[in-house]
C-alpha cells in the first residue's frame, strides 16, 4: 500500500516548489471557559455536523443500477433521508421502508420485512435490494438474515426460483447510535463487496474506485482524468447518472430507474481487479481493505484528490499501478491550476480559515488551503476519525501551523471558538450558514451536505480543474467580502 508520494511524475513545477516561506500566524489556543463543557464530556451533542448511519448506506445503494434501499425501521428514518436527497440533488430517490409501527416495536419487524421485500420485488423488479437497518430494528434485535432467508423461500415458492436470480440482496447493519453517515457508507462498501465480489481466476487490468461522498460533478471529473490516462476503470456507487440525470421515460415508465449506476456485474468482477482505490479513507476504506484481504487485490487508501498534492498522489499511484503515463493534457490542467494559484496568491495568502466537514473533506481541504497560503485555525471534523486527525496534523506540520482540531465535536463548540477568534473565511457545508452570518465571515460551501446552492453537485472540486473552480469560489468569496482596513485587498 502506498501512503505517501514524495515525487511528482509531472514535469513543470514540483510540489516542493509550491512551498511558500511565511511566518505562521496560527494563534495560541485559548481554552474555553469552564462553563462551556466540551462536546466530548457532554451527554448531548448540540448542532452536530453529521447525520445518521443509514443515510450513508442509502447514498451508496442509490449509486447502483436498478438498486433500492429497503429501510428496516420507521417511516421517519426514510422520509428525512429522501428529503435530504431531494434538497441536495433535486432528483427523485426511490427508497422503500418497512414502516414500523407500535406492533413492530413490540414483536419485531419480521412481518414487515417479508411483506415489504415481496412487494418491492413484485412491483419494482429491482436488480438489487440493500436492506438497511436502523436504530429501532437494531435495538429490537431483528434477525435480518433469517427474516431475509424466510422471505426468499416464500418468494421462491410463489414466483419460482428465477426470482432469486434476478434480485440480489445485501444486508447493511447501520445502528445510528454507533456512528454517522460516514460509517454507514463505509459499512455499505464493505458489505456490497463481501456479498457480491467473486474471484474467477482470470485477473483483469481493471482499476476500481470507491469515491465516498463525492458529487456527480466530481465523479465526472475523475472519469475525465482516467479516460485521458486510458485506464480501464470502474467507479463503485456511481451516483453521477442516478442522482443527476434527465428524467428519461418519466412519468409513464413504471418502475422508473435512472440509466446510470454501477452494475451488479461490476461488483462481481471486483475480485479479479488489478487494484482498488478508496478516495475517502473513512467512507469506503473498509471495502477496499476487505477486497485486499479476501481476494488479494492491491488496495490504496488515498486522501481525497482535492488540490495539487492530493491529485498528484492519486494520478501518480494510478500511473504506477496501471503502467499508463500521465498525458500532456493532464499536465496542462495542472499548469492552469498552478497559474490560477499564483494569480490569486495575494488574496488568499495569510487569510485565516476555519474548516468544517466530514473527515475526508476536512483533511483534503486543509491541505488545499495550506497550498494556497491560507492559515487553518479551527477545524471541525464532524465524525470522529483518527486517520483524518493524523492527516491534518501531518499537513499542518509540513506547513508549520498549529490549528485547533475538534475531532468528533459539534458546531456549538466550533462556533464558540469562531466567535472569540474570528477567521477571515469559513469552508464548510450548508449547516455553517448561520454561524457565518452571525459572525459576518464569508462561507465557501463544500463537502456534505450542500443544499442551498443550485448546481453545486455538478461543479467538481476534485482534480486540477476542480481545484481551479474551488479556488475561484474561495477567492470570489474573499473579493465579495468587506474586510477591515488592515486586511484590505485589491
Ligand atoms: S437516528 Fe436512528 S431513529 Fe433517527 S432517523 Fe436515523 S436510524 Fe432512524
Amino acid at each position: 500500500m502506498i501512503n505517501h508520494v514524495s515525487e511528482i511524475p509531472i514535469e513543470g513545477i514540483t510540489y516542493k516548489q509550491l512551498r511558500i516561506e511565511k511566518k505562521p500566524l496560527t494563534p495560541e489556543y485559548v481554552p474555553p471557559p469552564p462553563e462551556l463543557v466540551p462536546a466530548a464530556k457532554r451527554a448531548v451533542c448540540i448542532d452536530p455536523s453529521r447525520t445518521c448511519m443509514p443515510f450513508g448506506a442509502m447514498w451508496a445503494t442509490l449509486g447502483v443500477h436498478r438498486a433500492i434501499p429497503f429501510v428496516q425501521g420507521a417511516q421517519g428514518c426514510t422520509t428525512y433521508v429522501r428529503y435530504t436527497f431531494s434538497r441536495i440533488f433535486r432528483e427523485p430517490a426511490s427508497i422503500a421502508t418497512a414502516s414500523f409501527h407500535e406492533d413492530a416495536a413490540v414483536f419485531g419487524g419480521r412481518k414487515n420485512l417479508i411483506r415489504g421485500v415481496r412487494n418491492l420485488v413484485c412491483r419494482y423488479k429491482p436488480e438489487l435490494i440493500a436492506i438497511v437497518t436502523t436504530c429501532s430494528s437494531e435495538v429490537i434485535g431483528d434477525d435480518i438474515q433469517s427474516f431475509l432467508a424466510e422471505a426468499q423461500d416464500l418468494m421462491e415458492e410463489e414466483f419460482g426460483p428465477e426470482v432469486l436470480d434476478l434480485t440480489k440482496f445485501v444486508v447493511v447493519n447501520t445502528p445510528s447510535f454507533a456512528g454517522s453517515h460516514v460509517e454507514g457508507y463505509n459499512r455499505a462498501a464493505h458489505e456490497f463487496l463481501k456479498a457480491l465480489s467473486r474471484k474467477s481466476g482470470q485477473p483483469s487490468e481493471d482499476l476500481y474506485f470507491i469515491p465516498g461522498f463525492l458529487m456527480p460533478g466530481d465523479l465526472r471529473e475523475l472519469k475525465h482524468l482516467f479516460e485521458l490516462m486510458g485506464v480501464s476503470y470502474h467507479i463503485l456507487f456511481d451516483i453521477s447518472d442516478t442522482l443527476d440525470c434527465p428524467l428519461v421515460g418519466m412519468p409513464n415508465k413504471i418502475p422508473y430507474y435512472p440509466p446510470g449506476g454501477t452494475r451488479v456485474e461490476e461488483f462481481v468482477r471486483a475480485g479479479d481487479a488489478k487494484a482498488i482505490f478508496a478516495l475517502s479513507p473513512d467512507a469506503g476504506g473498509a471495502g477496499a481493505k476487505w477486497l485486499s484481504r479476501r481476494h488479494k487485490v492491491s488496495a490504496f487508501v488515498l486522501p481525497m484528490p482535492i488540490g495539487v498534492g492530493n491529485t498528484d498522489e492519486l494520478l501518480k499511484t494510478v500511473s504506477e499501478v496501471s503502467g499508463r503515463p500521465i498525458p500532456e493534457a493532464i499536465r496542462w490542467e495542472r499548469g492552469i491550476l498552478l497559474d490560477a494559484m499564483a494569480d490569486t496568491l495575494h488574496y488568499t495568502m495569510m487569510k485565516r480559515v476555519a474548516i468544517c466537514g466530514d473527515p475526508d473533506f476536512a483533511a483534503a481541504a486543509t491541505r488545499f488551503v495550506c497550498e494556497l497560503g491560507m492559515i487553518p485555525t479551527y477545524i471541525l471534523v464532524g465524525t470522529k476519525s483518527s486517520s483524518a486527525a493524523e492527516e491534518i496534523w501531518k499537513v499542518c506540520e509540513e506547513y508549520n501551523y498549529k490549528p485547533v482540531i475538534m475531532n468528533g465535536s459539534d458546531q456549538f463548540e466550533w462556533e464558540y471558538a469562531l466567535k472569540n477568534d474570528k477567521p477571515d473565511v469559513i469552508l464548510g457545508h450548508s449547516r455553517c450558514v448561520n454561524i457565518s452570518k452571525e459572525i459576518r465571515v464569508p462561507l465557501v460551501r463544500f463537502g456534505f451536505p450542500v443544499y442551498d446552492r443550485i448546481g453545486y453537485q455538478r461543479e467538481p472540486i476534485v482534480g486540477y480543474r476542480g481545484g481551479e473552480r474551488f479556488l475561484a469560489r474561495i477567492v470570489n468569496a474573499i473579493l465579495d467580502h468587506h474586510y477591515p482596513d488592515d486586511r484590505t485587498h485589491q
